[in-house]
């Protein structure tokens, strides 16, 4: 089931002042769920033990609780956290991250060590110009600590991203294992996976002590806020003229359009081909994976229905209009309703989400999706 939809804001986590201001400037307003679940843990230093599908947001979850909590000292620079991850690519995102999140934090340096880069430069930089946050992939990091170039000594913060993927790697494992004894017993440690089998499950809480647990398996529990919904109330024979009307009025990126059966999805494909809509036909019978990562619009052409073989219409509503509108960014989903049915699962869905769906008005200003 769902847990529901929480309005909650990054203002309600309390966090610095320097942080609000930068989650404000990247454009975060709302906390994606594995967000909303963690960082009120994380950031009062528990360890945290969490799996969600990619893209949920689990960087900004370690990126904002460790500084949240870090207190870098101006005249002893230490490593206070360390992120550990399996390729270089990664590491340099998150390094990323920790950059666009610290922006604010002038005195908060954040490394970025792997193999591949030029060790002698490393060593330089880790005496002379020590981070706060250390990332990168365990091999390196372990061979600096080894030869004492990196002092782990004063570490706080212990993650590992993608720890199935780290951990699971038995060479990999063994560095990681030798990192870690090289920091103090006393530490937060975090780790993070979009699969977590439980096979390595065990494996992680060693690391661990008394960690909470979050497992958000489910892709549809995403803020509805900051989407734009609507409906349109309309007859059966009505619904080619306004789709087309409205693709010709709407500003779009990508729309997807949902319908109820395979075969609908095919007529309605070939009538807007014919229209001059570059459209394409996806549904479940195709093993063809279409991109349509760029959605800000989801139309119901037809509404969801509740019954046995399709379960609950409310619950399909909210994984059809979650495409348009991931983290609380903008989006705008448009619902026909043209029978008693479709009204009683648009009702069903207002109480389930607490949300107001209101009729689409003649003319919706392209700004607010
Ligand atoms: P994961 O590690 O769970 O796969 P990421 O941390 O890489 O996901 O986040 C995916 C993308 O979503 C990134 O570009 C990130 O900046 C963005 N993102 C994460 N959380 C939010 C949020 N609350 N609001 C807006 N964008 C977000
Ligand atoms: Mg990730």
């Amino acid at each position: 089931g769902y847990v529901g939809i929480h309005s909650t804001s990054f203002k309600d986590f309390l966090l610095k002042p320097e942080l609000v201001k930068a989650i404000e400037h990247c454009g975060f307003e709302h906390p994606s769920e594995v967000q909303h679940e963690c960082i009120p843990q994380a950031i009062m230093g528990n360890d945290v033990l969490c799996q969600a599908k990619s893209g949920m947001g689990k960087t900004a979850v370690f990126v904002i609780s460790i500084l949240q909590q870090i207190k870098v000292s101006d005249d002893k620079p230490e490593v206070l956290a360390v992120v550990l991850c399996h390729t270089r690519e990664l590491a340099y995102q998150i390094c990323h991250e920790f950059t666009r999140f610290a922006e604010f934090m002038p005195n908060v340096k954040v490394g970025n060590y792997f193999g591949g880069l030029d060790i002698k430069k490393q060593r330089q930089e880790l005496k002379d110009n020590t981070p706060a946050v250390v990332v990168g992939t365990p091999g390196r990091i372990k061979q600096l600590a080894t030869e004492k170039a990196l002092n782990l000594a004063t570490v706080r913060h212990f993650v590992v991203d993608e720890c199935d993927k780290v951990l699971e790697k038995l060479d990999m494992r063994g560095d990681v294992q030798d990192i870690f004894k090289k920091t103090p017993h006393e530490k937060q440690v975090m780790m993070f996976s979009a699969t977590l089998s439980q096979d390595v499950r065990p494996v992680c809480k060693k690391f661990m002590s008394n960690p909470m647990e979050i497992y958000v398996d489910d892709e549809a529990k995403l803020t509805l806020h900051g989407l734009v919904q609507h409906y349109v109330m309309l007859q059966e024979d009505e619904k080619n003229r306004k789709l087309t009307d409205l693709l010709d009025a709407l500003d779009f990126n990508q729309v997807v359009i949902f319908v109820k059966s395979v075969q609908r999805a095919k007529a309605l494909n070939a009538l807007l081909n014919e229209c001059n809509f570059p459209s394409v036909c996806i549904h479940r019978g195709m093993d063809q994976k279409e991109r349509i990562n760029r959605v800000n619009i989801v139309i119901n052409y037809d509404m969801p229905v509740t019954d046995e073989t399709h379960g609950n219409g409310a619950d399909t509503y909210l994984h059809r209009v979650g495409r348009a509108g991931r983290f609380g960014t903008k989006g705008l989903a448009i619902t026909f309703v043209s029978s008693k049915e479709d009204s009683e699962v648009l009702n069903a869905v207002q109480e389930r989400f607490d949300v107001d769906i209101k009729p689409l008005p003649s003319t919706i200003d392209a700004s607010t999706y």
